[in-house]
């Protein structure tokens, strides 16, 4: 397969960058094409602004989804961009690796979405019309591609129970999963989550690995979040709110996922 691996973290002799240097052999010795792009080594730019679009008119106020789609759709988008863009086409597996930094992602892989997923490219797909809010949510120009998170967190597993002060992980991941990856066509898997990072040792980091190898060997085979899609009858048009009788009396992000 081919694996596209997007990383984020400022230090390569962090765990992250150890876990990052083990991924990349272990699938490369699995026999798949690896792709991996190091934000802070390539020294991203993390700010979708006026200056990633230099044929826009710059007498025009700078509207970021109309600039950007149609940077897309005349072939005058960043090179950087593009080729990240290429990067995603190529792959059949995206991994997003990052530390959980407030409750998400770092600023510089925000940048990296913000940047990348370009009108046209990752929004803005397919028919939209008063029946029809475009093909996302499942469709769209990722679709038929998996992708995963690897996130590591000093928070302890209990801290990101049900229960737990920091809310649960399932939620906070929420807003990349749903409605980054779903989004644009990717099918889910569920992340691979490294807790309490600040009690770590050789031995603990073997059974990481272990583990996080199962998972680099499992990427074709394992269930994917299950979501609902978009336009597959399960929400009201055009309010495009979940039909009554799915999960009565519930809200929030659990209804989206098919129980
Ligand atoms: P490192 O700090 O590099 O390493 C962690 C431990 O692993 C260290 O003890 C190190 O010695 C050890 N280690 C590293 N490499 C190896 C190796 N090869 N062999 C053996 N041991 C090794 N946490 C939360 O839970 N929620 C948050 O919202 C949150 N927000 C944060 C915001 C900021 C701005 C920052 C800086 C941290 C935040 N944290 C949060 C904590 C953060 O998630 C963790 O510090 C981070 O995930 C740890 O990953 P790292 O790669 O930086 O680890």
């Amino acid at each position: 397969m081919n694996i596209f691996l997007v990383y984020a973290h400022p230090e390569p002799r962090s765990l992250n960058g150890t876990l990052k240097r083990f991924m990349i052999d272990h699938l490369r010795s699995a026999g798949h094409a690896v792709r991996a792009s190091d934000l802070h080594a390539m020294n991203w730019k993390a700010t979708l602004d006026a200056d990633d679009f230099s044929a826009r008119n710059p007498a025009a106020p700078f509207d970021p989804t109309r600039d950007s789609g149609d940077a897309f759709a005349t072939g005058r988008q960043p090179p950087d961009v593009a080729r990240e863009q290429a990067n995603l086409r190529w792959s059949d597996v995206v991994i997003l690796q990052f530390p959980m930094w407030w409750f998400s992602m770092p600023a510089i892989l925000k940048g990296w979405i913000d940047r990348v997923y370009a009108n046209g490219f990752a929004y803005g797909v397919g028919e939209h019309s008063e029946e029809r809010w475009g093909d996302r949510y499942g469709q769209g120009t990722l679709a038929g591609k998996r992708a995963m998170l690897v996130v590591t967190a000093g928070g302890w597993h209990s801290h990101y129970g049900p229960r737990g002060v920091n809310g649960p992980m399932e939620d906070l991941l929420f807003p990349i999963h749903h409605g980054v990856l779903y989004y644009s066509g990717f099918e889910v898997l569920p992340p691979f989550v490294v807790y309490k990072t600040g009690r770590m040792d050789a031995a603990r980091l073997t059974e990481l690995t272990i583990a996080l190898g199962d998972r680099l060997d499992t990427l074709q085979t394992t269930p994917p979040l299950p979501f609902r899609p978009q336009n597959g009858g399960d929400y009201e048009i055009p309010s495009l709110t979940l039909r009554e009788e799915i999960a009565p009396g519930r809200s929030g992000f659990g209804i989206h996922s098919i129980a």
